[in-house]
């Protein structure tokens, strides 16, 4: 299953690419829709599929994306025979580059429906239909979204790799990751490495203008944003506002006491935040998570500086229609 999923990848899967002696890019992005979640969703079609085979089963994908997501869940799920997939999406919000990979498939099983509003609009809708428990057995609804447990599992891996292949080149025992995050799944795939006993010294959260969890890891106020308070950026993957995954951290952060995560999202529903100040140097000693904010002119800048510095930039380039 993995040699099927990861066939239409590179050599080698996750090429690393050094920057210069410090820094080293980990290559995500190489796969058909050159987003990083390809990694897992190439993974998880293989799993569905022989999974539904053997339990001669059908199930029907809905899903919300603001871009990579919709695009790598359907190239990883298109025409296979046992799975349909619906994909909500924020009409005019995506790049035209993810709307022409999701909107011109014409496979028979792939189905894009285009909502007025943002990304949080969508996935409302999608946790609404799924927290209808009997509609959601009757009409076999399943999700591929960023806390299926699978994709985490999957991106797990990449840590491994990219540590064993870094530490060969580099002489290094240690090293940090630097995460660009919006709904928490890729670093919390990280931090699982980390409690696996991967040696990783930090985990650096980067957020976009959306920086709720930015916020979060700088007070240990976790304050979630409408729709309204969104920004339509230029990386339109982290224009995220309620982050999907946070209460994994919090699960550990709070010993793994379920009571007290419940008690957390209870404080959210009252009050429209949760307040762990007091922990709050322990995001970091214990845990080793740093968090930033960048705005799109720092990530112009950066894109140029490196470029400039070093004339590289993505490893592959998009096919051309
Ligand atoms: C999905 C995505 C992110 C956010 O990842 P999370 O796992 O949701 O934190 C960031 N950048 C890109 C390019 C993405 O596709």
């Amino acid at each position: 299953m993995t040699d099927a999923a990861y066939a239409d990848f590179p050599d080698g899967v996750v090429p690393l690419r050094a920057i210069d002696d410090d820094l080293t890019l980990v290559g995500l992005s190489e796969g058909p829709t050159l987003a990083f979640k390809d990694m897992a969703m190439q993974f998880l079609g293989q799993v569905l599929e022989y999974t539904l085979e053997r339990n001669d089963a059908v199930l029907n994908i809905l899903g919300a994306t603001s871009g990579d997501t919709g695009s790598a869940a359907e190239h990883a799920l298109r025409g296979k025979e046992r799975v349909a997939v619906f994909m909500l999406s924020p009409q005019g919000r995506m790049s035209a580059f993810q709307r022409a990979q999701m909107f011109s498939l014409d496979d028979a099983n792939v189905h894009n429906i285009a909502v007025e509003g943002v990304f949080d609009d969508c996935q409302n809708l999608v946790k609404k239909l799924a927290g209808d428990l009997d509609f959601k057995r009757a009409q076999h609804l399943g999700a591929v979204n960023s806390i299926n447990l699978a994709r985490i599992t999957a991106q797990t891996v990449y840590y491994f790799w990219a540590w064993l292949r870094a530490t060969d080149a580099g002489g290094w025992t240690e090293l940090s990751f630097t995460v660009p995050s919006g709904n928490f799944g890729n670093i919390l795939s990280g931090f699982f490495a980390k409690q696996m006993g991967l040696p990783i010294r930090r985990l650096v959260l980067a957020a976009n203008e959306n920086n709720v969890l930015d916020e979060f890891f700088r007070t240990g106020i976790y304050r979630p944003r409408s729709a309204a308070q969104t920004l339509a950026t230029s990386s339109p993957s982290m224009d995220i506002s309620k982050a999907s995954n946070l209460e994994r951290f919090i699960f550990e952060l709070v010993g793994r006491d379920p009571a007290r995560v419940v008690g957390a999202w209870d404080d959210l529903e009252a009050q429209g935040y949760f307040d762990f100040s007091a922990e709050r140097e322990r995001f970091v000693e214990e845990f080793g998570i740093v968090s930033g904010t960048s705005t799109h002119a720092d990530r112009l800048a950066t894109i140029r500086a490196v470029y400039e510095a070093t004339g590289k930039s993505s490893t592959r380039t998009p096919p051309t229609a």
